[in-house]
């Protein structure tokens, strides 16, 4: 055996909507099928606690955002939106209940995905787009205090909705007690910011492709891994037969060259602290 490697597996846009992270829906089951293989896996969902985005006529919604780029930014054209709060996670106690009980046994980590996961316009699921700081601010602590009120667990690590970042978002995230940001898709290195004590999660695959190299070169270099996807199965690498295979498929080639441990966002600090991570960056 090569070497012990750290893997994190996270998903985006958690919230009690069918197919979207409902208690009964079908891909809960298939990845805890995961356990039968992996006994000590486990997942970290970003969640979203106010969810308001509704998906429009794809057509109606271009042309709507084309009027937007040209200023055209009457409320008559603003994005549809999920009305009285209907996907708000306190309306939902049993769906609370199961995802306290996922945490508490450490299968489940969850994360801040936004708070609506809506704006009105340019892009109707870049919640964070053109967002003054007062604006970040008014968001992020409403989100924090969902999760609080209804006694959820959560690690301060954020990932932004449509990966819309604005000037003040990281500045706001730092100043509310936030230590892991995922705030760039592209990046494929962890770095830690000393001045600001935080941790950049980077994403080494995305479980839409059925090739490793990539994930096998990166770990030439590095003793950790970051897997994302998408819970819905439209969107890309969202959670379908397909991906499914991918994962299964990348977990039994990892197996076979490195001792896989499964960790959550918050154990990073830890294992950074204790030098067991290769190569972070330092900046
Ligand atoms: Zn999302």
């Amino acid at each position: 055996m090569d070497k012990e490697i750290y893997v994190n597996i996270s998903f985006d846009d958690l919230h009690p909507e069918k197919w979207w992270g409902a208690m009964n829906d079908k891909w809960l089951e298939e990845l805890s099928n995961f356990k039968e293989k992996w006994s000590d896996i486990k997942y970290t969902f970003f969640t979203t606690p106010n969810f308001e985005w509704k998906d429009e006529n794809e057509y109606i919604s271009l042309i709507k955002r084309r009027m937007h780029l040209l200023w055209l930014r009457i409320p008559l054209l603003k994005f549809k939106k999920q009305e009285n709060n209907k996907f708000l996670i306190s309306k939902y106690p049993e769906w609370i209940h199961f995802i306290k009980k996922q945490t508490a046994e450490s299968f489940f980590e969850i994360c801040i995905h936004g708070n609506t996961h809506y704006q009105r316009y340019v892009l109707p699921h870049a919640e964070f787009d053109r967002l003054s700081k007062e604006q970040n601010l008014e968001k992020i602590h409403d989100a924090v205090k969902i999760f609080q009120t209804n006694g959820i667990k959560f690690t301060y690590c954020f990932r932004p909705p449509a990966r819309w970042v604005n000037k003040t978002l990281k500045e706001s995230l730092i100043e509310n007690w936030f230590k892991y940001l995922s705030l760039e898709p592209r990046q494929t290195t962890l770095s830690f910011e000393k001045e600001n004590g935080i941790f950049n999660i980077p994403q080494n695959y995305s479980i839409e492709s059925s090739t490793f190299d990539n994930v096998f070169q990166h770990l030439q270099k590095h003793n950790y891994l970051f897997i994302k996807w998408h819970i819905f199965e439209k969107l890309e690498n969202g959670i379908r037969e397909e991906t499914l295979r991918n994962l299964s498929n990348l977990l039994i080639q990892l197996a076979e060259k490195y001792k896989v441990t499964f960790i959550h966002i918050h154990e990073i600090e830890k294992l950074y602290n204790d030098n067991t991570l290769q190569n972070v960056k330092k900046i």
